[in-house]
């Protein structure tokens, strides 16, 4: 008898190093077992260095953030006219035909490429920055454009994954994502938005119950009042996006 086809698993990308994969600037890489070993189980996940990709070879001169006129700049640690900024944003724009096909993406932290917050700034004499005190928010310059153009996609990077519990609300995230993914991929009715609604009511209310009631007193509401779809999903999708970050029971984190 033929066995049963496995169900295909979500697709969801991740920066090559933490697969192991040597393709840092060293020519080493950033083996990450959580990733490797638990997430593997429920995801596919798609490896990606934005560095190679724009041609950096490997090994390679290492780049961070500058603050430049207010401005940040991905350029060399030792070649300081070698800036590689809008070869980083580039890329993420050139990637968007299968990032758009992706539930959630794992970033390594701390990368000036690749880091989702907190990465290091340096000014013009390689000073760290405190954050607090830039207008900049230290994202890697790959990461921004990716997260600018999927605002809603569930992102972590490798050190919030070694925690249990963001590791296992980013695997619900990437989850409920998928079907909110694929639900667009019909024609969209309030009908249909509500259904999805009811189908995941007691995720929401276990993560932030006064939200939840919130969202779905938007949805009758919009009924009520005929309201126009585009409009209710963006605002729904928004929402949705705020309430699934918020950690259930984070305080024992
Ligand atoms: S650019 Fe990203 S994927 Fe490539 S080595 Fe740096 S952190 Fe890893």
């Amino acid at each position: 008898m033929a066995k049963p086809e496995e169900p295909q698993k979500i697709p969801v990308g991740v920066s090559s190093c933490l697969l192991g994969e040597r393709v840092r600037y060293d020519g080493g890489h950033k083996y990450n077992p959580h990733i490797t070993n638990t997430l593997r189980k429920y995801f596919n996940l798609i490896p990606f260095c934005p560095e190679v990709d724009i041609g950096l070879g490997v090994p390679r001169e290492a780049v961070h953030l500058v603050m430049v006129n207010n401005a940040v700049r991905c350029v060399s640690t030792v070649s300081p006219k070698l800036d590689i900024t809008e070869q980083l944003i580039n890329c993420a724009e050139q990637q968007k035909h299968w990032h758009e096909n992706l539930s959630g993406y794992i970033f390594k932290r701390n990368s000036s490429s690749c880091g989702p917050n907190k990465v290091n700034l340096v000014d013009g004499n390689g000073k760290v920055l405190d954050h607090h005190k830039t207008n900049a928010s230290g994202v890697g310059l790959y990461a921004q454009e990716l997260m600018k153009n999927f605002p809603y996609l569930p992102v972590e990077d490798e050190d919030s994954l070694s925690h249990r519990l963001i590791r296992e609300n980013f695997i619900m995230r990437v989850g409920i994502y998928h079907c909110w993914q694929s639900l667009l991929t019909k024609e969209l009715s309030l009908k249909a938005l509500s259904a999805f609604h009811q189908d995941h009511q007691h995720i929401f209310i276990k993560h932030h119950k006064r939200f939840a009631v919130e969202l779905e007193t938007g949805l009758v509401s919009a009924e009520q009042d005929g309201d126009d779809i585009k409009q209710v999903k963006d605002v729904y999708i928004e929402r949705l996006t705020r309430l699934l970050k918020i950690i259930p029971a984070s305080k024992n984190l």
